[in-house]
């Protein structure tokens, strides 16, 4: 099976390196014609402005967003979260929408407030989890399943085939988020 990762702009050797050594085949995804091997694709923390501004040209997130909505699953981090999300609280821009949460970004401050906290994932234990200018979830839709806490915070959801995190699951050197995900690729 192949994994695309979504490598215009941000951490994108990190994912590849996690899910290569999950065993996964694991490319980054820059055209829209790569999407057409990928079982799953990873956009991957970064700065998400930039993203959709690169992403746009040459027509890969209309191509995305076509094949989001046909049911690829994607794995949207930190900034992927809030390429996903139905809105954002803090900023008039709109991307994807296809996650019915509501996030602030940038919500745990600058850069230099970054930390380390533990993630309660219910089934999966406790997940060391970084949070580097991480948006916070304001708002869960109905039909959004609360996969991991921060304290009362949602921080890892998931609807359907999409998943999102506020973390960074690729730098807590532990590979069970993504191996959540890649089994969400082999059932899809
Ligand atoms: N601040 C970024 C954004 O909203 C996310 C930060 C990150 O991915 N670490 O795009």
């Amino acid at each position: 099976m192949t994994v695309g990762v979504l490598a215009v702009q941000g951490d994108v050797r990190e994912h590849l390196a996690v899910l290569g050594a999950l065993g996964v085949r694991a490319v980054p995804v820059l055209r829209p014609r790569d999407l057409a091997s990928v079982a799953g694709v990873v956009l991957p923390g970064g700065e998400s402005t930039a993203m959709w501004r690169i992403m746009s040209v040459g027509g890969l997130a209309e191509e995305l967003r076509a094949a989001l909505c046909g049911g690829l699953p994607a794995f949207g981090t930190c900034a992927g979260m809030v390429l996903l999300a139905q809105e954002i609280t803090n900023w008039p821009e709109r991307y994807f929408q296809l996650v019915d949460i509501a996030v602030e970004r940038n919500a745990t401050g600058p850069q230099q407030h970054s930390f380390e906290a533990s993630v309660d994932a219910g089934e999966l234990g406790e997940l060391a989890a970084l949070f580097i200018r991480a948006p916070l979830v304001r708002r869960v839709g109905k039909g959004v399943q609360v996969l991991g806490k921060l304290g009362t915070e949602p921080v890892w959801v998931r609807q359907g085939h999409l998943l999102a995190a506020s973390f960074h699951p690729e730098l807590a050197g532990d590979a069970r988020v993504h191996q959540y995900f890649v089994n969400m690729c082999r059932k899809e």
